[in-house]
Formats: C-alpha cells, sequence, structure tokens
C-alpha cells in the first residue's frame, strides 16, 4: 500500500477502519544516520550502498536539536542505524553528544568504517552514559553471510564483536529469519563462533523477517481496527516499536519524524519536524511490514534500561 492519499491512510483497501497505534511515550529515539554504506547487500530493507543518497547524512547540528527535545519529553534510550553509521563524518560527534544523557545503542556492520576509528571509539567508554553495539551476523555459516557482505567479512564482524565487548562495550547480533526455521537451534549454531570471539553464550540474538526493499509493495493481510484488539493482547500492541518510539530521517534536505524504524520509504510515515508533533499524532498500520509486527511480533528494539 502506498498510502498516498487520506483514505488509503485511514481505510483498508475493504474500506474499513485500518488497525492504528496512537504512540503512549519516547522511550527510545533512533537516528537513521544515512542510507550511504560501505557493504552493498542484496536483501537490504534501507537498500543501503555505497555512495547512496536516499537518506542523506545527519549532522551534529541537526541531530542536537532532537536531542534535546527528546531528553523534554523523557526519552530514555538513543538508538543509530544506517547504512552504516561509521561512514557518516560526524557520527563519532552526534554519538558523543548523545552519551552525554542516555544510553546508546549502534547496529553496524562492524567492518572497516568501525574498525578504523577505533581509536575515536575506545574514549566513549568513559562517556556518563553506556554505549552498545548491535552486529550483523546474518547466517552462523560464514560462507552464506559473506555471499551477500563480502569474502572475509564474517570474520572481520566477529573479531570486532569480541574486541567490542572485550573493551567493556555492550554487543548483540542481529541475524536473519527464515520462514518455519527452528530458531532455538539456528541460534545455538552461533555458539562455536561466540566461543572464539569470547562473548557470552548467550548473547542477544536479534531476528529479523524477510522485510523486502524500500518501496516493495508485497501482498500482506491488512490490518483492521477490529484485528488490532481481537488478536491482540494489549501487552502486545504496547510492544509495537511506534507505540514507544520514532526515527529522524533526513531526506531533501529535511529532516523528519518518522513512525518507526521499518517505515523510512512512505513518506506517510514522517509524522511532522518535531518529536511533540509526531507523538500527537495516530499511525495508521498500512505499511507491509506493520504486519511483521502484527503477525510475529518483529522489532529493532532491544528494550530500554531505565536511566
Ligand atoms: S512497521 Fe511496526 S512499528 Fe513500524 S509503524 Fe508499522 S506496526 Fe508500527
Amino acid at each position: 500500500m502506498k498510502m498516498n492519499n487520506t483514505d488509503q491512510w485511514l481505510y483498508t483497501s475493504q474500506n474499513e477502519s485500518r488497525g492504528y497505534i496512537q504512540p503512549q511515550s519516547l522511550d527510545e529515539l533512533w537516528f537513521h544516520t544515512g542510507t550511504n554504506c560501505n557493504l552493498r547487500c542484496p536483501f537490504c530493507l534501507e537498500g543501503s550502498k555505497p555512495g547512496d543518497n536516499r537518506i542523506e547524512f545527519l549532522t551534529l547540528t541537526e541531530s542536537q536539536k532532537f536531542i534535546d527535545e527528546a531528553l523534554l519529553l523523557g526519552v530514555k534510550k538513543f538508538s543509530f542505524t544506517g547504512g552504516e553509521p561509521f561512514v557518516n563524518p560526524e557520527f563519532i560527534s552526534i554519538l558523543t553528544a548523545a552519551l552525554a544523557h542516555r544510553p546508546c545503542l549502534v547496529l553496524t556492520n562492524a567492518t572497516e568504517p568501525l574498525m578504523n576509528q577505533m581509536g575515536a571509539i575506545l574514549p566513549l567508554l568513559k562517556q556518563p552514559n553506556p554505549l552498545s553495539f548491535r552486529v550483523s551476523l546474518d547466517h552462523p555459516d560464514p560462507i552464506k553471510h559473506d555471499e551477500s557482505r563480502g569474502k572475509g567479512n564474517f570474520r572481520k564482524a566477529l573479531d570486532t564483536l569480541g574486541r567490542l565487548y572485550q573493551a567493556g562495550f555492550g554487543v548483540s547480533i542481529a541475524r536473519h529469519m527464515l520462514p518455519g526455521e527452528d530458531s532455538a537451534a539456528v541460534d545455538q549454531a552461533y555458539a562455536p563462533y561466540f566461543e572464539t570471539a569470547g562473548v557470552p553464550a548467550d548473547l542477544t540474538i536479534i531476528k529479523f523477517p524477510e522485510f523486502h526493499l524500500p518501496g516493495s509493495l508485497p501482498q500482506v493481510t491488512e490490518i483492521t481496527e477490529g484485528c488490532m484488539t481481537r488478536y491482540l493482547s494489549a501487552e502486545r500492541r504496547a510492544a509495537f516499536m511506534c507505540n514507544f518510539s520514532k526515527m529522524i530521517v533526513k531526506i531533501n534536505g529535511q529532516c523528519g519524524v518518522y513512525a518507526c524504524t521499518l517505515v523510512d520509504d512512505v513518506a506517510a510515515y514522517d509524522l511532522g519536524d518535531t518529536l511533540h508533533k509526531a507523538m500527537q499524532q495516530r499511525v495508521m498500520l498500512g505499511h507491509h511490514r506493520c504486519y511483521s509486527c502484527f503477525a510475529g511480533g518483529a522489532s529493532c528494539s532491544e528494550g530500554v534500561e531505565k536511566k
């Protein structure tokens, strides 16, 4: 669904009231650092690749404005995704500004852009708030990982994961989830690699279903207002990212506040130029990725530590 008119935003194709989330709090604020990435993974839900500019580099000045506003709204955590955040020339400064106030999480491929800046990253341990990294290790088979990410990149990412952990940072990994997989068995298959890297055997593993490329329009079941109360408990509805988080995205030179991390390819999910405005708005669940949240509880969040 392109959601490019009011009727499509509010109603399903069968003219039923579309399911929605009325945001309750801003616990976590995400920043999209830009779709420029040193890698070119064919499955990337952001379509990121070297030189890509669909979502532009955020600057420190732009980020600081939203950090300040988020603090007024009681934010508990700042998180960063790309692209590869460490490709953004101002990223270390942005991260330093955020760490002055709240715990931070960075999603990274943990290859050269991060490795080359380790000398600037290690001093961030002295910041007043903890910093964690979520490293992409798509499969527990280095050959499969490297098919999309390039030869040798599983090993680089694993080594960097271990190095970050040994230095004192929090770490987790993200992996792909395949339809019908035995999730416990796939998670367990990482154990020898975790041991090699010297990270805990019970490391948090975030699993992502197929999200398709930006602009894709796969057919999914539409979510009606009735579905949200008939099939989901209040607790399940509260766990939707759009209920407790937002993401800052810069497109065409303008920063917008998007409903969550998964919908930046549809302009209707730009909810305004301030967090205050965005938090007032109902988020209509018409993006195909909303169905992953509804059916499988998909989420980029690792939860929020209380400060
Ligand atoms: S993708 Fe999920 S979190 Fe994002 S707007 Fe849709 S339901 Fe909400």
